[in-house]
């Protein structure tokens, strides 16, 4: 046989590389135009079969021919029969031995001549699982395209609300601070005028402090007896009128910081206002379930892998009430 394609084989083995014309089948080697002189003159090989060249099937194309008509049993024998007893395509040899007694046993070249051998049905069904093989591919790059084009989205709202969050947290600490300042100056005014009052009182004091060391140092015992007789009867009785008044006025406000307790469980609601989940998108059914026409792929623009649940965007009010942790309130002091 000819190692190289289209050299004539008997030429070839005796180290002779000549074109060969024509193919003999059955010698399974091409011939040069004089070999397939010498072919059509020896008696052996006068009635071999000729083919062209271009008719010559390829190594792979024999092989499979080849696999196709052996008997898995009995590598040189081909197949003949096939046995419908069994379903299996059979040898003589495998008749003989394993489907003597089966009922049906045809020959396959018997079958063959009653059968359209035509392949147009088979190949346009591998064509069919052909465009159903593309239209998954392109099925799986839209769901791939869909995923991104969530994730997208999941940020952008992402961002919008974290945005708010701390919008909404500016204006929080702004006006606690403010309600805070504007509380703090109206008290402070308020102790402020209190202090100014005592001052008299405390001056008073001092003024009949003042007459008692005198009195007790430069005056005779009478003079200690009057004194002592005019504190009690005035001084003293004033002063404890106005201590009793300064008590009355003194700072009763202060403010307290409220916290609303309602607080974290909004927070966690501000958690969940946005979630990925699955999203069931089984278009196999709808494309090949029953009755469907092969290549209905639906479009998959129409399914999502995912789906972005998203409740309506925390509103002003929500958000100002879920962070309005703080409230200031002017409480009256205890005591
Ligand atoms: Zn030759
Ligand atoms: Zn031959
Ligand atoms: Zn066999
Ligand atoms: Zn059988």
């Amino acid at each position: 046989m000819s190692v190289k394609k289209h050299l004539c084989g008997p030429c070839f083995e005796e180290e002779c590389e000549i074109e060969g014309v024509v193919f003999c089948r059955e010698c399974d080697e091409p011939l040069c135009g004089q070999c397939k002189l010498d072919h059509a003159r020896i008696k052996v090989s006068k009635n071999h079969k000729m083919c062209d060249l271009a008719d010559v099937p390829p190594q792979e194309v024999k092989e499979l021919l080849r696999n196709l008509i052996i008997c898995p049993n009995h590598g040189k024998e081909e197949v003949v029969y096939l046995c419908k007893d069994h379903d299996v395509t059979c040898c003589s040899k495998c008749a003989m031995a394993d489907h003597r007694k089966c009922e049906e046993v045809k020959v396959l070249s018997d079958i063959v001549h009653d059968m359209n051998m035509d392949c147009t049905t088979l190949s346009k069904m591998l064509l069919d699982l052909h465009q159903r093989g593309e239209i998954l591919l392109e099925h799986e790059r839209k769901q791939q395209q869909l995923v991104s084009e969530i994730e997208s989205r999941a940020l952008s709202s992402l961002k919008t609300i974290k945005q708010k969050l701390l919008d909404m947290y500016a204006q929080l600490e702004h006006e606690v601070l403010s309600a805070i300042a504007d509380k703090k100056k109206v008290i402070g005014e308020k102790i402020e005028r209190s202090n100014e009052q005592t001052i008299p009182f405390f001056n008073e004091i001092e003024q009949q402090s003042t007459y008692i060391e005198h009195v007790e140092k430069f005056g005779t015992p009478e003079h200690v007896f009057l004194l002592q007789r005019q504190l009690n009867q005035n001084a003293i009785c004033c002063l404890k009128s106005t201590v009793g008044d300064l008590e009355n006025n003194r700072s009763q406000s202060s403010v307290k910081c409220v916290e609303d307790t309602s607080f974290d469980s909004l927070l966690i609601e501000i958690k969940n206002s946005l979630r990925i989940e699955d999203y069931a998108c089984d278009a196999r059914t709808q494309a090949w379930g029953p009755g469907a026409p092969t290549l209905a792929l639906p479009p998959t623009s129409g399914c999502q892998i995912l789906h972005l649940l998203r409740p309506p965007p925390p509103s002003q009010k929500f958000l100002r009430t879920a962070l309005k942790r703080f409230l200031i309130q002017t409480v009256n002091s205890q005591n």
